[in-house]
């Protein structure tokens, strides 16, 4: 955008501390270079002058609204210093320009970047109220889901009309440390230390804000697999109830254990953190014999949510072990998934990282070798390392068919078809994730950065900057309300036209176990 960002502050105080905050951005990274220098507005004390100012703002000549100053913390979380981001403000109380709630999407992205900047943030509502509250108005507020309370933002947002806006406050009283009282003073010290501290932020946030293209990989988002597993544990709980133990993360997504556990899913590392008698499920990415035999001697009742898809790697395993077979297993040192089929048999089965490994292995005098893949490995590099074994074993026996699902396929080929025409890729999923990670990267080998992300508070404001089309795709384990959540915080920096590159569609489903079909 070419219009530079206009700054609110309602006290000559704020505005110092945030302009000096955005001058020591300047002075630090250069940041702004070759855009116009934001404008810092004091624009007075409370809801009325908020509003009177509001129509000489809105007719000022700007790209992105800012409105920043000090706030009284709601929650009992927030300590004198936080900073809140408000997803919306809105006007409560009678004030003087009353109206609907205005939302700010791209609240979880300044967040994340607030709290990278070592600051406490939090995202949540605004009220903008017409008098400072006492105790009893700061529970009902609470009470309303408002997370914290100042007397100008509700009024002062109307004049963004369609801009990018974003509402930061920063908390100079609470509950415990009300307005007059002396721990006020270290309070509102803290408050306006923590609006110059956020002045680089949102200078960062202001190069981001630009009209942009999100252009979706179709499919993403979740495998059969990974619905299958989910609703195994929803339906053990609605048959059960809570607690149900979990062994591992299901899959391998913070959303989703998040979810279950607030549902009453317990995850847990080894059955020994199981009480006697209790339901136990063991998650899509399968186990090892002797987990299955350790279950059945302490008669745990257990519904297993293996993917039918690595179940199938363990059958394969068993059957090259039992034919007199060395079994390389080609995947990831460490992963769940290799753990449980690594165990299926031991004695003959051997992990191959890379074509190095290759050269390590030494089968019996029958020179007989298969190999088997982790089900969720990039299939460009999966191959280098097949290819080693089959240069130096050229009779090693392969998987009847691909080890590599077909919803990792796909997503790699979905990848690598938005990656093409996208200035940065976004893969939505966890750390953890090995199909996740293997989209990111497979972006990286198109030639495109990519980033993988757990959310929008994820995404670094300087990846953005200059970024016209932003590829997005998720991994199997991810749910699709993330992806729902990164175009809406992206909407929150300018227009997004919203695109989708299918490259296959899928239809597999799998069915439930037998304990749980009822
Ligand atoms: S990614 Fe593939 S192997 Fe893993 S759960 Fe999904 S379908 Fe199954």
């Amino acid at each position: 955008m070419t219009e530079p960002m206009l700054v609110c502050a309602p006290l000559r105080l704020e505005a110092r501390a945030v302009g000096r905050g955005l001058r020591d951005s300047g002075r630090a990274a250069g940041a702004g270079r070759g855009a116009q220098p934001p404008t810092v507005l004091r624009t007075g004390y409370g809801p009325r002058r908020a509003a009177d100012r509001a129509d000489t703002v809105r007719r000022g000549p700007f790209g992105m609204l800012a409105i920043t100053g000090t706030g009284a913390g709601l929650a009992p979380e927030l300590a004198p210093g936080d900073l809140v981001v408000a997803t919306e403000v809105t006007s409560v109380g009678g004030g003087p320009a009353d109206g609907p709630a205005l939302r700010s999407p791209s609240a979880p992205l300044l967040a994340g970047e607030l709290r990278r900047a070592g600051l406490r943030a939090h995202t949540g509502r605004v009220a903008t109220v017409d008098h400072l509250v006492r105790r009893d108005e700061r529970d009902q507020l609470l009470r309303k889901g408002l997370l914290a309370a100042d007397m100008e933002s509700a009024q002062l947002a109307m004049a963004a009309e369609g801009r990018p806006l974003t509402v930061i406050r920063a908390i100079s009283d609470t509950a415990d440390h009300r307005l007059l009282h002396p721990a006020t003073v270290t309070g509102g010290l803290a408050a306006l230390r923590s609006l110059r501290a956020a002045g680089p932020v949102l200078d960062r946030w202001a190069a981001a804000c630009a009209p942009r293209r999100v252009l979706l990989a179709g499919p993403r988002s979740f495998c059969a697999g990974v619905e299958r597993a989910i609703e195994i544990v929803e339906r053990v709980l609605a048959q059960r109830g809570s607690p149900v133990y979990v062994r591992k993360q299901i899959v391998h997504n913070t959303h989703v254990v998040h979810d279950l556990e607030q549902r009453g899913a317990i995850f847990v590392d080894e059955l020994d953190e199981v009480p006697d008698g209790a339901p136990v499920v063991f998650s899509a990415h399968g186990v090892a014999p002797a987990v299955r035999q350790e279950a059945a001697r302490r008669e745990l009742s257990v519904v297993d949510a293996t993917c039918p898809l690595v179940a199938k790697v363990h059958k394969e395993a068993l059957r090259f072990a039992a034919d007199g077979y060395l079994v390389a297993l080609i995947g990831h040192n460490g992963h769940e998934e290799v753990e449980g089929t690594l165990g299926e048999a031991p004695g003959s089965t051997v992990l191959v990282e890379t074509p190095e490994d290759v050269a390590a292995l030494r089968p019996g005098s029958d020179n007989k070798v298969a190999y088997l893949m982790q089900t969720t490995l990039a299939a460009d590099e999966a191959a280098g390392v097949a290819g080693a074994l089959l240069d130096r074993f050229p009779a090693a026996r392969g998987p009847g068919s691909d080890d590599i699902c077909y919803a990792t396929t796909n997503r790699q080929q979905a990848v690598r078809a938005v990656a093409a025409d996208s200035d940065l890729v976004l893969v939505a999923g966890s750390a953890n994730s090995s199909n996740s990670r293997r989209l990111a990267e497979t972006a990286e080998r198109a030639g495109t950065p990519a980033h993988l992300i757990d959310g929008p508070e994820d995404i670094q404001l300087g990846w953005l900057a200059g970024v016209s089309t932003v590829g997005l795709t998720a991994g199997a384990s991810a749910p699709p309300a993330v992806v729902s959540e990164i175009i809406d915080a992206l909407g929150g920096l300018g227009p997004v036209d919203v695109g989708e590159r299918v490259t296959t569609t899928e239809s597999i489903r799998f069915s439930l176990p037998k304990e749980v079909r009822q």
